[in-house]
């Protein structure tokens, strides 16, 4: 009789613990399939992958629960300047210009270059005020009239040159500053309105064409020049082309960012501002962004897409 009883418990634990290694790993597998660490391996990501993509926010892993496998989502995630609403079009550049950086790719799409310039171009937000962008995706309506337009006085500039109030005041100090280390800088060209923009530009088109003409001047309402904000500085010899051969220029480089002005067009960088390295170009977008625009060594352009649009 005991023998039984001591049997059946025996028993009777041995099923329950059945039972319950059953449960649990039921409970288990369960959990384990429907885990998003499950759901990322059996797309395809890799232990190291899962691990950093469960650490993402909300969104970016979403977009990755919701699309297929894609090693460059990580790495364009990775990128200083991205921008999650950007992702379709930075892996479709990608496909199609494989040689090139992830960050580059970025900074294309970011500006819109991805598309030939004057694509579609869009009538830009004026209530940015000074950091308003005019390039070739982004104008200025024809009708725009600029306020505050002062004539400058003959120390600053050559002749007959008109400059927004605001960046004047600002322009003073910056050739002040310079005369203080002996040197002699110039506005050269400063507003230009979209009539007068018309002119060059046709002007070049008539002599040789649109391909030609849009490598030399902006066309009417994608010229900075017509904001008011924009000034080409020169010494009084060296013209325009020959500005960056100047201790000025190696001057005005690394200093007009104290006084709000930022290097328009770089070199090398054509292919996201859409102009050509222009040294005397300078434009003015205030102390505050000038200083980190050449802090961080980006374009206005990357740099209004990340921080101002
Ligand atoms: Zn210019």
């Amino acid at each position: 009789m005991n023998y039984d009883k001591n049997k059946r418990m025996v028993l009777y634990v041995i099923i329950g613990i059945a039972v319950i290694t059953a449960v649990l790993s039921g409970l288990y597998a369960y959990q384990l399939f429907n885990s998003e660490e499950y759901a990322l391996k059996k797309k395809g990501y890799d232990e190291k992958q899962i691990a950093t993509i469960l650490k993402l926010d909300k969104e970016k892993k979403n977009y990755i629960f919701n699309n297929e496998y894609n090693e460059d989502i990580l790495k364009f995630y990775n990128e200083k300047y991205f921008i999650l609403d950007n992702i379709k079009k930075y892996l479709n550049y990608k496909t199609e210009n494989k040689q090139k950086s992830y960050s580059d790719i970025v900074a294309i799409v970011n500006v819109g270059a991805h598309e030939k310039f004057y694509t579609n171009p869009i009538k830009t937000s004026l209530d940015k005020g000074i950091l308003m962008l005019v390039n070739k995706f982004n104008y200025l309506p024809s009708e725009y009239e600029v306020d505050n337009l002062v004539t400058m006085n003959l120390q600053f500039a050559f002749n007959d040159k008109q400059i927004k109030q605001e960046v004047y005041e600002y322009f003073k100090e910056l050739v002040i500053a310079a005369k203080q280390e002996g040197l002699t800088i110039l506005a050269n060209s400063t507003y230009r309105d979209n009539n007068q923009q018309s002119i060059l530009y046709d002007n070049q088109k008539n002599r040789k064409g649109t391909e030609y003409a849009d490598k030399l001047v902006a066309r009417p309402g994608h010229s900075e020049h017509e904001t008011g904000l924009a000034v080409d500085i020169s010494t009084m010899k060296s013209g325009l082309s020959g500005f960056e051969e100047t201790e000025e220029f190696a001057w005005v480089k690394d200093n007009a960012h104290r006084f709000g002005f930022i290097l328009r067009y770089p070199e090398n960088k054509e292919h996201i501002t859409g102009f050509s390295y222009e040294p005397w170009h300078y434009r003015f977008v205030g102390v505050e962004a000038a200083e980190k625009i050449y802090e961080l060594d980006i374009t206005f352009d990357e740099y209004y897409a990340f921080y101002i649009k």
